[in-house]
């Protein structure tokens, strides 16, 4: 497996994918990514915080192209095709997570479609969380 462009927020076993976050033992709320300390929820005081797997599957709440290459220290690819991304929503932690949709374009997306967790390289080789067909 290609090296993770982030440590500890993501992991491939067995090529699935899985995002990782905390949740917090006294109110439930997820992080994404991963929380230490204290919990985000302002009315919550809670310290206890696990690992937990997020869903692997979600709907597009939002999702855009980039026609041009991000700045550095992104590595793009030469020449440069546009990236796609999706924010896809995971009901049952209520967060929306940011990803690179792999081989798909805006003319494949929808509002309200449903996407599932994968990985891929980036241009320069790390691999990351992205977002698929399910
Ligand atoms: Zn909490």
């Amino acid at each position: 497996m290609p090296l993770p462009a982030i440590d500890g927020w993501f992991a491939v076993d067995d090529g699935v994918a899985h995002l990782l976050g905390t949740r917090c033992a006294d109110c439930r709320t997820v992080h994404f990514p991963p929380q230490t300390g204290l919990c985000r929820n302002p009315r919550c005081q809670g310290e206890d915080l696990a690992e937990t797997r997020l869903s692997r599957r979600g709907t597009v709440w939002s999702y855009t192209n980039a026609c041009y290459p991000p700045p550095a220290p992104f590595a793009a690819a030469e020449p440069y095709t546009p990236v796609t991304l999706a924010a896809v929503e995971l009901a049952e932690e209520g967060i929306v997570v940011l990803g690179q949709v792999k081989d798909m374009t805006v003319d494949d997306l929808r509002v309200g479609m449903e996407l599932e967790l994968t990985s891929g390289a980036l241009a320069d080789g790390p691999e990351v969380w992205m977002w698929g067909r399910p």
